[in-house]
C-alpha cells in the first residue's frame, strides 16, 4: 500500500526536486504511470520539462491554476508528483484530496516558507494533509553550515526588505539558502532596490 501523499519540503537548493527525481525514477522501475505536473509561473524551467539542478529532467505537464490538475490527470496515472506546490491558488488544497479520494498516489513538493519565514501559499495545509514529509536542509551560502532552513532574498545582491514584492522569478533578483544565523530580513528595502524590482517584474510582461 505505502504512504499515499508524501511531501519533500525545505528553502531554496535543498534538493527537492532531485529527491522528487530520484522517487519518480523508481516508481519508473516498478513500472508504474507517473504523472508530473508543474506551475507554469515557475519560469525556471526552459520548456514542457522539470530539470534539476544536477542536471536530470523530466517531462512535466504545466498547468494554469490548481484545478486544471484535474483535467490533465488520467485514470491510467498511478502517481501524480507536483513540483512546487508553493505557487498554486489555495484550490490546491481540495484537488489533492480530490485525488487521493481517487485512489491516486502523490508526491510534492515545495518551499514551505517564503522569503520573509512566512508559510508559504497552502504549504502549511498541505503540510497537515501529506502522510510522510521530508524536511531537507542545504548548505547556507553565507557560513558554510548543513542546517540552512530559510531563503535569502537578493535584491542587487543586499537582503531584500519585508516591504518587497512576494512573487518574482528569475531576472535581476537571487535566492539562496541560509541559516539561521545568517538569514537576513532588513525592515524596509530602499527605493533604488524597489525600482530595481519594478523593473525586473516590467521586463517580464
Ligand atoms: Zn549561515
Amino acid at each position: 500500500m505505502g504512504y499515499r501523499f508524501e511531501l519533500i519540503t525545505g528553502p531554496m537548493s535543498c534538493g527537492k526536486t532531485e529527491e522528487l527525481l530520484r522517487r519518480i525514477r523508481r516508481l519508473i522501475i516498478a513500472k508504474k504511470k507517473v504523472k508530473v505536473i508543474s506551475p507554469s509561473i515557475d519560469t525556471r524551467a526552459k520548456g514542457d520539462y522539470i530539470e534539476s539542478r544536477n542536471g536530470l529532467w523530466l517531462d512535466t505537464v504545466k498547468v494554469k491554476n490548481a484545478m486544471e490538475i484535474l483535467d490533465v490527470v488520467e485514470k491510467a496515472d498511478d502517481i501524480i508528483a507536483i513540483d512546487e506546490l508553493q505557487f498554486f491558488d489555495e484550490k490546491i488544497v481540495e484537488v489533492v484530496k480530490v485525488l487521493l479520494s481517487k485512489g491516486k498516489r502523490i508526491i510534492g513538493t515545495g518551499l514551505e516558507l517564503d522569503f520573509k519565514g512566512e508559510p508559504f501559499g497552502s504549504m502549511p495545509q498541505l503540510l497537515a494533509y501529506a502522510d510522510k514529509v521530508d524536511k531537507l536542509t542545504a548548505i547556507c551560502m553565507k557560513c558554510g553550515s548543513e542546517y540552512a532552513v530559510r531563503t535569502q532574498r537578493l535584491i542587487d545582491g543586499k537582503p531584500a526588505g519585508k516591504d518587497s514584492p512576494l512573487i518574482m522569478i528569475g531576472a535581476d533578483e537571487t535566492y539562496e539558502a541560509r541559516c539561521l544565523d545568517c538569514w537576513e530580513l532588513p525592515e524596509t528595502t530602499s527605493q533604488a532596490e524597489k525600482n530595481i524590482a519594478f523593473m525586473s517584474v516590467s521586463k517580464k510582461r
